[in-house]
């Protein structure tokens, strides 16, 4: 009846998967959730996907860490992810107290600074933590560690994006928010599948499509979720995205249909930028990119004459080694279009991971402090330097890909890993692995023995989202606050208190009371949280940043006088050449691979594969493959196959799924079981510093059934 569902108490919320970062409210019944419902908060209006529905037993798992563990002496780390079952990691580790754990934690790290200076060590933060511990994270690693080694998973989604804005417009937030798609009469959604990854959002662009906006989705894979709504649906060959958006831009020079005030008024580069499309004809770019002259020419005749448009990208934009390419194209594309400061305008990249943004403002990024301020800028460096009482390093620190090849180096030797995987998350696994194995001393803070965790020296059991206090950032830049609805399982520990442990025994003074103490200090480091307070936010749940004054709710549109901040004030249009991918098929690997997520699983699987019904909507690893593809090798959809690049096999099941062109594989990175990043090419952007995570060559084959 009623009461086995009814909660005794109530707690208001953020869902901690998505960048959408939809209000949720918990409902507990004897400190475990018994059931979650969608809140009326800005991003969402009540609504919530299958994941902030039903994506919270993870907390409850087994298999949640609930005491600090140590290496056993002698156990191997070579091959850890294969030899350790992370139901019995008995066979590797021993539980310790927290200040056995905390005092070799630190201690390693220390023997490494004081040995082979401060740059022998590096951090990982997390987009999975809230602002606070992102903050407190990359404070550590600055004062701490003593230099600027510190880097999140941002590096592996839209860091190229990011490099672009900060180029072209000066900030790499976005202009507007998702919503704005309600008020715009042309959309662009380009390398993005938001009915999977950003489900809430991708309503709002199904719901703006049914009142008329014009939906135009440009990816090399056909979803099924959007094409429906779509008035024209662009499958372009996959990586010529840089082609397509040319010819584009260039029906619009050519035909005279961009915003001469604007651009005069606004932005700089533009003879330049004409200049160079004038080569990039639809005609000359259609055997290029694969769509139709004729197309291109309506696409860009209906953006440009829209009077409010909006672009959104995701991940398929940024993973390519001109992933920074490709969204400068797009800034171009809408600068010259004058869409951007009005309602229904903008440019908008879909933030994957619910706290990215926060993440990223709090400086877990190796050439920007907080606020996105050059770690070579003097004067910034001198505030926090006077605000932190120390010294900071002007040197811009490694980013992930570039950490993990310092380890096979020699030139990194210690590690404090926080809420990240790269043992699962990096591009060329194996390789990632083996410096985690290298190392000579690895903390790593989780809340499960991830496949990263099964490397580490001391194990760390952290705090779950429902079980702290935090505020987190969507891709709207709208901070939200998260409540703790449940207790610690076990000797389980808040994050925060767990990095100012470390902090404290490797020399900091530190003594934070709790988040809202650390809330309070980035406020003094980061101007963009005027009028932003933690008091302001336990009463309101979302304020949007920039906020003019403490009555506001922040301004969702941006650049509303056209004046951005670069320092000049005017937008940059930078010109992109086509940079072909940096693997192409041949005869050993004919096929294209590409890689993603799928809408119940995320990311690496850390928490949704020990969600029950999630795992059970999506429990094996699968290829997709074209039907055609597959009767071409006489194989039917379910056998298993064997898929293989220059760096690594994995075997699956194969999935038909007409989404994928012919010649095209899909596989979701979260399953362990078969890890598509074992498969994929490290190469980076030059800018971005992003792996191409969206094209390697590969090859398929049946597997002999036994
Ligand atoms: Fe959570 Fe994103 Fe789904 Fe909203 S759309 S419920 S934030 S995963």
């Amino acid at each position: 009846g009623r009461g086995s569902r009814a909660a005794d108490r109530t707690v208001d919320s953020v869902c901690p998967y998505c960048g959408v970062g939809c209000q949720i409210t918990y409902h507990v019944r004897n400190d475990e959730i018994a059931f979650v419902s969608g809140r009326n908060g800005p991003a969402n209006e009540n609504r919530l996907c299958v994941k902030g529905r039903f994506g919270f037993d993870y907390v409850r798992s087994p298999q949640r860490l609930t005491r600090p563990l140590i290496r056993k002496e002698g156990a191997p780390k070579t091959d850890a992810v294969t030899a350790i079952d992370p139901r019995n990691p008995w066979t590797h580790f021993r539980e310790a107290t927290w200040e056995e754990a905390l005092d070799l934690a630190a201690r390693g790290l220390r023997e490494i600074r004081d040995r082979d200076g401060r740059r022998a060590l590096a951090g990982f933060g997390s987009a999975k933590c809230s602002n606070e511990e992102a903050y407190l994270f990359q404070k550590l690693v600055r004062t701490g560690f003593g230099s600027n080694n510190v880097d999140h998973c941002t590096r592996l989604c839209h860091a190229s994006s990011v490099a672009a804005l900060m180029e072209g417009i000066g900030t790499g937030a976005v202009t507007a928010p998702f919503n704005e798609a309600l008020n715009a009469d042309v959309v662009i959604v380009i390398g993005a599948n938001p009915t999977v990854n950003h489900p809430v959002a991708a309503t709002y662009f199904k719901q703006a499509a049914k009142r008329g906006t014009k939906l135009v989705v440009m990816d090399p894979r056909k979803q099924n979720g959007l094409a429906r709504y779509a008035s024209h649906y662009l499958q372009f060959k996959p990586g010529t995205d840089v082609a397509m958006l040319n010819a584009i831009m260039h029906v619009i020079v050519a035909e005279g249909l961009y915003d001469t005030q604007y651009v005069q008024a606004h932005t700089d580069g533009f003879e330049q930028l004409e200049a160079h499309l004038a080569s990039f004809t639809p005609e000359a770019m259609e055997p290029v990119c694969g769509i139709p002259a004729a197309t291109l020419r309506e696409v860009a005749r209906l953006f440009a004459r829209a009077e409010r448009a909006m672009v959104f990208w995701g991940m398929g934009v940024s993973q390519h080694v001109h992933g920074t390419d490709n969204a400068r194209c797009l800034i171009s594309l809408v600068m010259m279009c004058g869409h951007v400061g009005r309602p229904g305008t903008g440019l908008h990249p879909l933030r994957g991971q619910n706290n990215v943004q926060g993440a990223s403002d709090a400086g877990l990024i190796p050439m920007v402090f907080p606020d996105y301020h050059s770690v070579k800028d003097p004067n910034y460096r001198a505030m926090l330097e006077s605000l932190w009482g120390t010294q900071l390093d002007p040197e811009p620190g490694l980013t992930v890909v570039e950490i993990i090849d310092a380890i096979h180096a020699g030139k990194i030797k210690g590690m404090y890993i926080m809420g990240e995987n790269p043992a699962m998350s990096d591009p060329d696994a194996s390789h990632a692995r083996e410096a985690l194995a290298e190392l000579e001393h690895l903390v790593v803070q989780d809340i499960f023995l991830t496949e990263t965790a099964m490397y580490a020296d001391v194990v760390l059991p952290a705090s779950a989202w429902p079980e702290k206090d935090g505020t987190v950032t969507n891709t709207n830049r709208q901070v939200q606050m998260g409540r703790k609805a449940l207790p610690l399982p076990g000797d389980a520990r808040p994050d925060w208190w767990i990095i100012q442990e470390i902090a404290r025994r490797i020399g900091l003074p530190w003594h934070y009371t709790g988040p809202a103490d650390v809330f309070a200090e980035m406020t003094l480091a980061m101007p963009s949280l005027a009028n932003i307070t933690w008091e302001r936010l336990m009463r309101e749940s979302a304020v949007t940043y920039p906020c003019p004054a403490p009555d506001q709710p922040g301004q969702g549109v941006v650049f509303t006088d056209g004046v951005f901040p670069t320092p000049d004030g005017r937008a940059k249009l930078v010109p992109a050449d086509i940079v072909p991918p940096a693997e192409q098929p041949d005869a050993d690997f004919p096929w294209i691979l590409t890689t993603g997520r799928t809408l119940e699983h995320w990311h690496t699987g850390a928490m949704t594969r020990r969600a029950a019904s999630l795992d059970a909507l999506e429990p094996e690893a699968f290829v997709t493959v074209n039907s055609k593809d597959l009767r071409r090798l006489g194989l039917k959809a379910g056998d298993r196959v064997r898929v293989s690049t220059r760096r690594g096999v994995i075997e699956l099941m194969a999935r038909q799924d007409n989404s994928v062109p012919e010649g095209v594989l899909f596989i979701p990175f979260c399953f362990v079981e078969a890890a598509a990043n074992v498969l994929t090419n490290p190469q980076l952007d030059p800018y971005g510093k992003i792996p191409e995570f969206k094209f390697c060559a590969a090859r398929l084959e049946p597997l002999e059934v036994p």
